[in-house]
């Protein structure tokens, strides 16, 4: 395998492989990595889809990538996607992923000419003092202290920043600024976590940094990313004859591991209950999804409070993925991600309402028709002062196909689990879905004497859903934590998801996902067509020239005399000077 950019790679097809016939491919997990994997073994790799089979633990495909209508209680969206142009693999895997809607069109294209009929930005980005403007102004507010920190950590190199925490390499200026605020409720990051990921964030969005304050870096899919993304996929592949077993949960994938080959000779796995597997020949392929960041999330509803449980219990990824650890060190070390559940623990929820003063009060913030159809908030709107830095948002309505007129779904989050809300008085992670409906409302800017009335079910409901590991994949880590794709040795397995490694893309993506079900394809049928590479912004010196400009909020740098007489009349200089740096 190897990667590759520019057109010629992109439009080519790959020859079919030399043995390919004689493969099958066992998947463990129908996550976004798994689904990925099995799309492009058929396409590129030309692998009949009926040698392929999907081994689910759950009921339906999908896993994180989530949005269900539940008929007991509601619409339920874990989370939203925030997506970009430059996730290459993603694009190249939709591209040839027929739309469910559009006749004729892929997901790209759908996606492509939503996104250009309405593109996304914001109008509030924020809120304080009970619904008013947050005042961030589209600035990012950093220091000289807090500018130095920040250029020292985006040179960093990942060595000289393993197991670093972020609080050690960005101090308390840079974590009062108004750019800590916008990247940790938009990405999800907290001062415990990896310093290495920052980095590796910052490079990998560097181009995004002007869209940043507005989220016009930001592109969304139509409806939530179940119906938008895994079905048009999961009902493609079904189509090539890919088998999906659900119901089964795999416990253990056992490796002949000799001097120099590790080979996977046998699944084993519990289905409906009942123990089974299969042995495996090196002509059968494995790829396992090891980890996932909503293993255990498990939902409340309107009158109770989703449990907790962060647990590692048999049958799960974790456990899966520690059977597996330790049967080599090439396969890497869950323990570093799954075993401190308070680091990486958040909480969402999804809230319906119909009602017309919660209406009145979102499109006050949102300065739109929340009900247009168009985008609403564009993004997030975090409550700057809020306990539980608590950010919300609503995406484009309806956000399932079957949401009735006038709904409208609600995603809500908070960073900080155990501060009391600022109105209920109790911590997150102890509140019924009324409760968060309550301190939601209140932080809308909802008068005091409505907020009880508004909160009840009989004007909204909120379903809470607690993810004790949704935040696992940022806790500070070392070379070897996460195992490459397929680590050296290994002869027909792969490890897929958010914690394989694979150089310089960021986890809490789909394209992370896709990423690494694209390479272990490539790599395990020997398909010979350049994976395209991490978007290269990173090394083109127009866009750091415009990211170092706007995170200055247009101070412009004093350069010497004589400095300056040389970039004079130069393209460094003309490009300095377009981007009012000098
Ligand atoms: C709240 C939230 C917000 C997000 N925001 C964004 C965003 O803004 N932008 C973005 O790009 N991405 C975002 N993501 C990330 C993205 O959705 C995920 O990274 C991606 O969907 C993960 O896919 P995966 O296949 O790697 O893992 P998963 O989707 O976790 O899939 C793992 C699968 O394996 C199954 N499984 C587990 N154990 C076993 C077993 N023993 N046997 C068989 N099957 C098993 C699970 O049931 C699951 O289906 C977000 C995710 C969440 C949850």
């Amino acid at each position: 395998m190897y990667y590759s950019t520019g057109n010629y790679e992109a439009f080519a097809r790959p020859r079919k492989p030399e043995g390919v016939d004689a493969k099958s491919a066992w998947i463990v997990g129908s996550g976004l990595a798994g689904l990925a994997a099995a799309g492009f073994m058929v396409r590129d790799g030309q692998l009949a889809g009926e040698r392929i089979t999907i081994l689910e633990a759950g009921p339906i495909p999908g896993g994180a990538c989530d949005g269900i209508e539940d008929p007991a209680s509601g619409f339920k969206i874990r989370g939203g996607r925030e997506m970009e142009d430059h996730f290459e693999c993603l694009w190249d895997l939709f591209r040839s992923v027929p739309s469910l809607r559009t006749p004729g069109a892929s997901v790209l294209d759908e996606f492509y000419w939503l996104n250009k009929d309405d593109p996304n930005y914001s109008l509030m980005r924020a809120t304080r003092n009970r619904g008013e403007d947050g005042g961030t102004e589209g600035r990012f507010d950093l220091g000289k202290t807090a500018q130095k920190e920040l250029t020292k950590l985006f040179l960093a190199r990942d060595e000289d920043l393993y197991d670093k925490r972020i609080d050690e390499v960005l101090g308390a200026e840079f974590r009062a600024s108004t750019f800590w605020l916008y990247w940790r409720t938009m990405f999800a990051f907290e001062e415990w976590h990896s310093a290495l990921e920052m980095k590796l964030y910052l490079q990998r969005f560097v181009h995004h940094i002007g869209g940043l304050p507005d989220f016009s870096a930001l592109k969304f899919t139509k409806y939530n990313q179940y119906e938008s993304l895994i079905l048009p996929l999961v009902e493609w592949l079904r189509g090539q004859g890919v088998r999906f077993v659900y119901d089964t949960r795999v416990l253990d994938v056992r490796f002949d591991i000799t001097a120099g080959t590790k080979a996977a000779r046998r699944i084993d796995w519990e289905q409906a209950g009942v123990p089974g597997g299969v042995d495996l020949t090196d002509d059968d392929l494995v790829i396992v999804t090891n980890g996932s960041c909503v293993e255990n999330s498990r939902w409340g509803d309107h009158e109770t409070a989703p449990e907790f449980d962060a647990e590692v219990h048999p049958g799960g990824t974790w456990s899966l993925w520690r059977s597996i650890a330790r049967q080599d060190p090439s396969f890497g070390r869950p323990d570093v991600f799954c075993t401190r559940p308070d680091e990486t623990t958040w909480e969402s929820a999804t809230l319906t309402t119909s009602d017309p003063e919660i209406l009145d009060a979102v499109e006050r913030i949102c300065r739109r028709d929340p009900l247009s159809g168009r985008v609403a908030t564009g993004g997030i709107v975090t409550v700057r002062d809020s306990a539980w830095l608590m950010s919300w948002t609503v995406n484009r309505q309806p956000h399932f196909a079957t949401q009735p007129e006038g709904t409208l779904v609600v995603w809500i989050y908070g960073l900080f689990m155990d501060a009391p809300g600022d109105h209920v008085g109790k911590p997150l992670c102890e509140c019924t879905g009324a409760e968060i409906a309550a301190e939601w409302l209140y932080h809308l800017g909802v008068p005091d004497d409505r907020i009880a009335e508004l909160a009840t079910a009989d004007h909204c409901v909120c379903l809470p859903c607690a993810m004790p590991f949704i935040t696992a994949f940022f806790e500070p880590r070392r070379a070897g934590d996460r195992p490459d794709v397929v680590p050296a040795g290994v002869v027909n397995a792969a490890f897929v998801g958010q914690f394989a490694e694979t150089a310089r893309d960021c986890i809490f993506t789909t394209e992370y996902s896709v990423r690494t079900g694209m390479e272990a394809a490539y790599r395990l049928l020997g398909i010979d067509r350049g994976v395209p590479e991490v978007y290269g912004s990173v090394y083109d010196v127009r866009a750091l020239i415009a990211a170092a400009a706007r995170l200055r909020d247009g101070q412009r740098v004093r350069l010497p005399r004589l400095v300056s007489r040389r970039l004079d009349r130069t393209v460094l200089g003309d490009l300095l000077r377009r981007h009012e740096l000098v």
